[in-house]
């Protein structure tokens, strides 16, 4: 496994490694590593014969007063991980290596990137966007691996491959759990004990609305309504969206049954924000 912490050495190691004609996958991470980001590591292993990952906690997606000073780093860690992994390239750049002092495109992720996540943190979707697209630049994967824990990032990436056109396949993976249902995240090491355990409202509340899909009530106002009785009957926690979305435009549903839908949820747990989703099924 190598390191390398600049864009050329990145360019120049898969570069060689395509005029072998290996198939090259690459998984944007942002570090502090999880079984989450290791379940995308062993997709691309097994699509891939090159599989290169990102750490880098990219600065532009974060809004004023977010945590991004107090985002968890631990990149020995990482790496240990990344190696019984079996991954090929890390590729640590700092900011200064992504971005030029005196950058000034983005990528405008569009309407999708102004609902739900978008409309809490504004410029969050273009600085996702942006870099992953600098990221696409550099490695030039054949495949790059996202999860469905981020579904609105994943949506907004598939979208940003299709409509510039960039020579991707983006695989989306399915969320990993802890055994109490909580989606695996950097952010549950800001929880403390008490938060931990409220922290499982989040996923309580998807499984409410799934079960009222399950038992074919349609109205999606009542599956709202639901998450939300279950997440304000949890004292430590704050709702910040409770909604069914369709799953390719995301925007609100009415009624179940025209096209896929999605539960979404945002929840304040002491000052972490934690989101998780669900594909609500009908039968
Ligand atoms: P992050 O480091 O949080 O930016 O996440 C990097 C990638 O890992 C993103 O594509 C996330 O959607 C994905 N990811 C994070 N948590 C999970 C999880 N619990 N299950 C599956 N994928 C995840």
């Amino acid at each position: 496994m190598e390191r390398l912490g600049s864009k050329d050495e990145v360019r120049q190691a898969v570069g060689e490694a395509r005029r072998e004609g290996k198939r090259v996958a690459l998984v944007p991470t942002m570090g502090a590593l999880h079984d989450g980001h290791l379940s995308l590591v062993e997709a691309a292993r097994e699509r891939s014969d090159l599989v290169v990952i990102s750490v880098f906690v990219n600065p532009t997606q974060f809004g004023p007063g977010e945590d991004f000073e107090a985002y968890p780093r631990d990149l020995q860690r990482d790496m240990d991980l990344l190696y019984a992994e079996g991954v090929d390239i890390v590729f640590t750049p700092t900011p200064e290596v992504m971005y030029a002092p005196d950058a000034q495109v983005t990528v405008d992720p569009g309407l999708l990137g102004s609902v739900l996540e978008g409309a809490s943190r504004p410029k969050h979707f273009a600085g996702v966007c942006t870099v992953v697209a600098k990221l696409f630049s550099i490695v030039g994967p054949d495949l790059a691996f996202f999860g469905e824990k981020d579904f609105q990032q994943l949506g907004i990436v598939k979208r940003m491959v299709l409509d510039l056109d960039l020579p991707v396949k983006v695989v989306g993976c399915p969320t990993v759990r802890e055994c109490d249902g909580l989606a695996m995240s950097s952010r549950n090491a800001y929880l403390s004990g008490d938060e931990r355990e409220a922290a499982t409202v989040l996923y309580r509340a998807l499984c409410r609305a799934e079960k009222l899909a399950l038992g074919r009530e349609g109205d999606a106002r009542v599956l709202q309504e639901a998450m939300r009785e279950v997440i304000d009957a949890e004292s430590l926690a704050e709702v910040d969206y409770a909604i069914v979305a369709d799953e390719t435009t995301l925007q609100p549903l009415e009624r179940l049954g025209a096209g896929r839908a999605r539960a979404l949820v945002a929840v304040r747990i002491g000052s972490t924000r934690l989101i998780d989703n669900l594909a609500l099924e009908v039968v």
